[in-house]
């Protein structure tokens, strides 16, 4: 059994494919080809914002939106202390400040009591300014964007999406990607959305930050291809990944995000009443699109335990994450401003179990009795 089978998706889709590719090839148009343009504009009809622009990956994504924001030296910047390590060193990358903000326990991202707390001590010491969030749709499900948006708008500060793992996520109708001020997304392979290499993308409303993005994508080129405008970044989505996006896109459109939010609904009612497990919760009024399905143990060694015993039956597991932002090497000399004990109990006692669209039913049966058999050796 694979964690996340794109192979069994490839053969699904293999036909559309290695169509796409081959197209591209005999194209010769290899760089910002027609694919790129008619996937931006399916990208942000889908999605519901007036602009998509592709790029090299989900961290260019996020650096293309701070650079736009002008946000540099002397910002400060809150980011979730449990995420993946790009959300917050593209923050240092820019030479602004990353602030680590806690989690909710039961939905993994960013709880906006610590972000209140975070804004507070930072405003206090009166050395940063406090410029922006970014929230993170951690595991696929959408961050708590009315909260946020109300905290954001009360304290004047920016609001960025970290989409990377929350494609095809909705609060009500809206669908991720389109919350705050600008959003950001991966398609590296095992996102929800992925392709076959790297490669991002940037989405927004406003005109102006639209254009800018275009050119910062460009080496910050001007009207003309040797006027460069800005100090920018070579970051565009190659036109074979944007080829196999316009395929993937209609697959996850017409039938892989109702697959797997079945796969999770059926894991869910499978280990529902398991002692000692606490089952990934989606509030009312949201869908994740299931990025991860994450268990939450009782402590470390029932987690450790819980992961020996998978991985002795050959069904593999993940730790996701095993340490928060704040205990990185990276940001030991960045300053801690308020502590975040719910993100480090996480860090102890998640374990992220296999899902993808192309989940078998009896595969998913199979886990879910060697979790319980891992928590009643006897039945
Ligand atoms: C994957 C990921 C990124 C970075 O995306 P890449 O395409 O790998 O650069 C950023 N933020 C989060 C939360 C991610 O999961």
């Amino acid at each position: 059994m694979q964690f996340r089978d794109l192979q069994r998706q490839y053969l699904a889709l293999k036909e559309e494919i290695d169509q796409a590719l081959c197209a591209t090839a005999a194209s010769g148009r290899y760089i910002m080809g027609n694919a790129v343009a008619i996937l931006e504009e399916e990208l942000a009809r889908y999605v519901g914002v007036r602009h998509c622009i592709t790029c090299a990956n989900g961290t260019d994504a996020l650096t293309l939106a701070l650079k736009t924001l002008n946000i540099g030296a002397g910002d400060a910047v809150f980011v979730p202390d449990f995420t993946f390590f790009a959300t917050a060193e593209v923050v240092a990358l820019e030479g602004a400040t990353p602030i680590f903000v806690d989690v909710c326990e039961d939905t993994f991202n960013i709880s906006a009591t610590s972000l209140e707390e975070a804004i507070k001590a930072v405003e206090q010491e009166g050395v940063l300014s406090p410029r922006a969030i970014i929230a993170v749709d951690l595991f696929g499900q959408p961050a708590d964007y009315p909260a946020l948006s109300e905290i954001a708008r009360r304290h004047k500060l920016l609001l960025i999406e970290d989409g990377a793992q929350g494609f095809g996520g909705t609060i009500g109708k809206q669908r991720a990607c389109s919350f705050g001020d600008i959003a950001t997304t991966s398609f590296f392979p095992a996102k929800p959305l992925g392709c076959y290499g790297d490669g991002g993308a940037v989405f927004t409303n406003n005109n102006q930050w639209a254009e800018t993005i275009r050119s910062l994508r460009l080496h910050g080129r001007g009207v003309e291809k040797y006027d460069n405008q800005r100090i920018g970044l070579n970051s565009r989505l190659d036109t074979i990944q944007a080829a196999i996006l316009q395929v993937k896109l209609k697959a996850f459109i017409q039938h892989e995000l109702t697959d797997i939010q079945t796969a999770a609904e059926r894991y869910s009612s499978l280990l529902k009443d398991i002692d000692g497990i606490a089952l990934p919760n989606v509030p009312e009024g949201y869908g994740s699109s299931w990025a991860q399905y994450t268990l939450r143990l009782e402590s470390e060694t029932q987690r450790d335990t819980l992961k020996e015993n998978l991985a002795k039956a050959e069904i593999p597991s993940m730790i996701y994450y095993p340490r928060t932002l704040s205990e990185q090497t990276a940001f030991a000399k960045t300053k801690k401003y308020i502590t975040t004990p719910t993100a480090h109990r996480l860090t102890k006692t998640v374990l992220s179990i296999p899902i993808h669209p192309y989940i078998k039913k009896e595969e998913i049966k199979e886990v879910a009795e060697k979790i319980q058999r891992s928590f009643h050796p006897a039945v």
